[in-house]
């Protein structure tokens, strides 16, 4: 009997490469935290803002999806912040390109295709790779990926780091290789993520203690201060949306492919396969625990480790969901 060979994607073995046990917890066992990391919910929503933006060049409709998206706003802070943000960075997106100097081919494209084994050839029986790419766009008859990022700062170290993103890399590859369009580069699409908060005001007591000190420095022994009230969401919106009228908030760098690389990277990919099925016959996925803090915050599996596979841990802080979330949402994507 021939068995399909499992769907594997980038962020699948990057994990492994990364920690082995984190790897066979999520794509092995299926866990995934309960609770959302933020910033995975902000990305996702910009990358469906952007998409929606490239399909139509309708900033309504974009603003509408927002606010639809951000459903809860009125009684969750931190979807009100997403919502601040995403609101203001989408305008000022559409502000700052009007127009493009790409076609755009395709949006949220999804590909799949073997692994394999660059010495004979071979596909893999294990493992096939599956992707998807923010976007395929043409100009004078080339074609690029275009990468959406969501970055705190836009700097040469930024820049610099985009050439270690091996996995647009491979993705480009497979592109060429299972829709038959040859990429040139990538585009990457940065979008400056802004830091300013909205002013909460201070209490009563807080306003007294300021006020306080205000009388005690003047030399009249008076003080004209008054009580500084929360900043509204208009004021807010409005206070983001001139930050986001700076140019510098976003940034397009585009990166040529050289096919050398490719190699590599298919030669690594076979390497990984190669070492996860050996892992999983001995039944040993370790642990890497240089991983645990990487990104400055606790690894999504940390309680897991730290309480030695506690299965109330497990219970209570996670849930079993289908791998590769990344590809579900886009099983019709449109092509243009
Ligand atoms: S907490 Fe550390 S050792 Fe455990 S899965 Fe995460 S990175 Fe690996």
């Amino acid at each position: 009997m021939t068995t399909h060979p499992k769907v594997s994607t980038y962020s699948m073995w990057s994990l492994f490469r990364n920690c082995r046990k984190a790897c066979e917890y999520r794509y092995e066992l299926g866990l995934t935290p309960r609770e959302k990391d933020p910033n995975l919910s902000f990305g996702s929503l910009i990358h469906d803002a952007l998409q929606t933006w490239h399909s139509t060049r309708d900033l309504t409709a974009v603003l509408e999806l927002i606010d639809r998206a951000c459903g809860t706003r009125a009684s969750d802070e931190g979807v009100r912040r997403d919502w601040h943000l995403a609101r203001a960075m989408m305008t000022g997106y559409a502000g700052r390109y009007p127009t493009e100097d790409f076609t755009v081919v395709a949006l949220e494209k999804t590909f799949e295709g073997p692994i394999t084994n660059p010495a004979t050839g071979a596909a893999s029986r294990s493992f096939v790779l599956a992707g998807k790419v923010d976007g395929i766009v043409r100009i004078d008859g080339d074609h690029y990926i275009l990468e959406h990022k969501t970055a705190a700062t836009i700097d040469a170290d930024y820049l610099e780091r985009l050439w270690t993103d091996f996995q647009i890399a491979i993705y480009s590859h497979y592109v060429e290789q299972s829709l038959g369009i040859p990429i040139t580069g990538v585009i990457y699409n940065v979008l400056g993520k802004a830091r300013l908060q909205q002013g909460k005001g201070e209490t009563e007591e807080e306003y007294q203690v300021r006020r306080a000190d205000l009388i005690a420095k003047s030399k009249t022994g008076t003080t004209t201060a008054k009580r500084k009230l929360p900043e509204s969401d208009d004021e807010f919106q409005t206070r983001l949306i001139e930050k986001y009228a700076d140019p510098a908030m976003f940034h397009r760098e585009m990166l040529y492919l050289s096919r050398d690389r490719f190699a590599v990277l298919r030669a690594e990919l076979w390497e990984l396969t190669q070492a996860f099925l050996d892992a999983r016959r001995r039944n040993v996925f370790y642990q890497n625990t240089a991983f645990c803090f990487h990104h400055n915050r606790p690894c999504a599996y940390f309680p897991i480790c730290r309480s030695n596979g506690n299965p109330n841990v497990i219970d209570n802080l996670y849930t079993i969901t289908p791998p590769h979330e990344e590809l579900r949402a886009a099983a019709n994507e449109p092509a243009f």
